[in-house]
């Protein structure tokens, strides 16, 4: 089962680059979220050890 076509991408903005990721590559656990709540791009998190 698919998701609906007319359906806009969500799109949430990294905290450290200011960058704008849809949040279909975000994992849905809450991965490259911070325990304070900020989220960050994979460029950022991955350049950035927490
Ligand atoms: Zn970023």
């Amino acid at each position: 089962m698919s998701g609906p076509l007319w359906l806009e991408a969500k799109r949430v903005f990294c905290d450290r680059c200011r960058c704008s990721v849809d949040t279909d590559l975000i994992h849905a656990d809450g991965h490259h979220y911070s325990d304070n709540g900020d989220f960050y791009c994979a460029d950022c998190w991955g350049s950035d050890e927490h």
